[in-house]
Parts: structure tokens; C-alpha cells; sequence
């Protein structure tokens, strides 16, 4: 099947500054890495174009695509636009090419969802901008890539589009957007008590919206339950598409989450939802852990082509490993694991009862 792997300069060159949770270069790490393992054939790549306003403002508030563009591209905002917008401030800074870098975004999922609309499947690893607002930026997501992607396929006419998202945060932004939508079944898999807050149990609507907070803590077992509960349900929904938000904050190690999964769950769960569908689209997401998300990601993508993962890793890539850092990190923090090998050890443990309780409750929405 076609599989494409979604780039654009970009990704690979936005400046965050030093002290926020996304200046860690990760994207341009991963790919490296791929590159190293010889997994980025050039008929893989799909160089995507950034979206122009016209399109994004499809969207997006027009007056906010504006302000961001003019902002990206120096101009000062005063304090009440930059409130107006929640832009230039630590959550949502503004730097020379911020606005190219979001529009690339979102073109990577235009681009990905054309690119299956006849069946195959596309990585985009700098999509997943979950959490941006129709009129205003929101968790480091200045505009809403998934969005764009889910309406690509609708607007070639497909009617049954499952998005899943298993970011450790809520989508909150896709599910705002579509909420009222029948034709997207909306799930996410996300940990309770953590920023942005929404995402309840209580907020699910059958057959339509599945919303599973997860405590923290919750090892591959846990985890593989609920999976399958889900699966249930996005399975008698019966898409045409899938969109996946495979944010890698939800793994073992991630300093902005609690959620202690290895990445063989968390393959396993993105290759379980995409054979649900014949065309698919993988984004990326948070990640927050520059070892975690470069091995994470690397590993989705060798699951999705078939390319074999190595039991241990070139010392080309033991040294890029070895000479990354990440503030958010101790350095007696790093597992020796990290730097040596793309699999985790798989995290198995007890399945504790109030999980159990969980799965039947996702899988009553099923019937
Ligand atoms: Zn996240």
C-alpha cells in the first residue's frame, strides 16, 4: 500500500526559544534518524507547500490568520491583540516564521489526506496541532491541522471519518470543531487531571464522541484494555478514513505527562486504529522528550512501511543521541535505553480495577 511521509523545511528549522518545552529541534532529530536508517526513500517524501490564508481562514478566523502572519514576519502586537489572540506570550510565542511554519502545518495534512484519498497511508510527524482554536492559538497550536485533514476528506465526499487521538492531552480543539458533526466519530485518549482540562468521561456521546481519561501511571496493560475498548466502538462506526493525532507525550519518560507506556503499545495502538480504514493519515503531535518522540516516531514509521527496527542502533545514532540534551531532562534522568535501541522493554504490570471499570464502560458505548 502507498505509504508518504509528509516534509517541509520548515519543520525541520522554526526557532522556539531556548526555554520552552518545544525548543528541542525534535523533528529535525527524527528525521536524521530515518535518514541514517535508510527509511526515507525519496519517493516516500511528499514535499508539502504551506496553506494559503484564503484556505486556513476555511477555518480559521480570518483577522487571527492575519495578526499571526503580520506577527511572524516582525510586526509588534500590542498587549491586547497578543491577549485577543493568546499569542506572544510563553505558551504561543511569536518568532520569525511561526505563521509559515503553522500554515506548512496544515498544508502537511491537506496534503496527507489527498495523498489516501484512493487507500494508502501518510505520516505527517509536525501535524497534530490539536488544540488550536478556530480564533485563537492554544497549547503551543497556532492553527488546527487534524481539522484540515478530516475536512479534506470531506470535502471529496466521504461521510464516515474517524479521528483518534492519543496525544496525553484532550483534542480539545477537533472535537470543538466537530462536535456537531455526524459524519466524524471523535475519540481521544488522554490523562485526567492535566491541561486543558476537558475530555470527561461524562462528556461522551454514543457512537459519536469517546472521550477516555486515563490516570496516571498506566503501564501497556492498562493500556492495551482501553485500546481495545475503543477499537470496538471506531470499528462499528465503519470509516472511510482515519485520522490519528500519535502525539508521543503519552510514552515513558515524557516530562509533561504521567502516562508510563512503552512505544510497542503505542505502535501497536496506531496500527490497530489504522487497518480500520483503508486510507489513513498518522499525525504527530506533543513530545516533549527528545529520545522518546526521535525513537517513537522513527519505530511508528519502520511499523508502517514493514522496515525492520534494529536491536541496536548504528553509533552514528549513538552519537546524536548521546550529544542531545533537553532542559526538561536530568541527565541522570536519560535511560541508558533511550540511547541505544528504537524499542522500549514492553512496561507490562497490573491492570488496576478502576481501569477495568473504564473498559466496560467504552465498551457498553459500542452496543
Ligand atoms: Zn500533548
Amino acid at each position: 500500500m502507498n505509504s508518504f511521509f509528509i516534509s517541509n523545511s520548515y519543520f525541520y528549522s522554526a526557532e522556539w526559544a531556548s526555554n520552552h518545552p518545544l525548543a528541542i529541534s525534535r523533528q529535525a532529530k527524527f528525521y536524521d534518524l530515518c535518514q541514517i536508517l535508510g527509511w526515507l526513500p525519496k519517493e516516500k517524501i511528499l514535499q508539502c507547500n504551506g496553506l494559503n490564508q484564503e484556505k486556513i481562514a476555511e477555518i480559521h478566523d480570518y483577522n487571527y490568520v492575519i495578526i499571526l502572519k503580520k506577527a511572524s514576519s516582525g510586526i509588534n502586537l500590542d498587549q491586547e491583540t497578543r491577549l485577543k489572540y493568546n499569542i506572544g506570550n510563553f505558551e504561543n510565542p511569536i518568532f520569525t516564521g511561526i505563521y509559515e511554519r503553522a500554515a506548512a502545518s496544515v498544508g502537511g495534512s491537506v496534503a496527507a489526506a489527498n495523498a489516501v484519498m484512493n487507500g494508502g497511508t501518510a505520516f505527517h510527524p509536525a501535524g497534530g496541532t490539536h488544540h488550536g482554536k478556530r480564533d485563537k492559538a492554544s497549547g503551543f497550536c497556532y492553527f488546527n491541522d487534524p481539522i484540515f485533514a478530516i475536512k479534506t476528506f470531506i470535502d471529496n465526499g466521504f461521510s464516515r471519518i474517524a479521528y483518534v487521538d492519543l496525544d496525553a492531552h484532550h483534542g480539545d480543539g477537533v472535537e470543538e470543531y466537530f462536535k456537531n458533526d455526524d459524519r466524524v466519530f471523535i475519540s481521544s485518549i488522554h490523562e485526567e487531571n492535566r491541561w486543558p482540562h476537558t475530555g470527561k468521561l461524562d462528556d461522551n456521546k454514543k457512537g459519536r464522541i469517546i472521550n477516555i481519561p486515563v490516570s496516571a501511571g498506566i503501564n501497556d496493560d492498562e493500556y492495551n484494555l482501553i485500546i481495545n475498548a475503543l477499537y470496538i466502538n471506531v470499528c462499528k462506526f465503519a470509516p472511510q478514513a482515519v485520522v490519528i493525532t500519535a502525539g508521543a507525550d503519552c510514552l515513558n519518560g515524557d516530562p509533561l505527562s504521567k502516562m508510563e507506556i512503552s512505544n510497542i503499545a503505542f505502535w501497536n495502538a496506531v496500527q490497530k486504529f489504522c487497518s480500520l480504514a483503508p486510507s489513513r493519515v498518522v499525525l504527530g503531535g506533543g513530545g516533549y522528550n527528545p529520545w522518546t518522540v526521535s525513537r517513537a516516531w522513527s519505530g511508528l514509521w519502520a511499523k508502517l512501511n514493514g522496515y525492520e527496527i534494529p536491536d541496536i542502533l548504528p553509533s552514528e545514532i549513538k552519537e546524536m543521541f548521546s550529544a542531545m540534551s533537553c532542559d526538561l531532562i536530568d541527565d541522570d534522568e536519560i535511560n541508558p535505553v533511550w540511547l541505544n535501541t528504537i524499542a522500549d522493554q514492553e512496561n507490562h504490570g497490573d491492570i488496576r480495577t478502576h481501569f477495568i471499570d473504564l473498559s466496560d464502560k467504552i465498551r457498553a458505548f459500542a452496543e
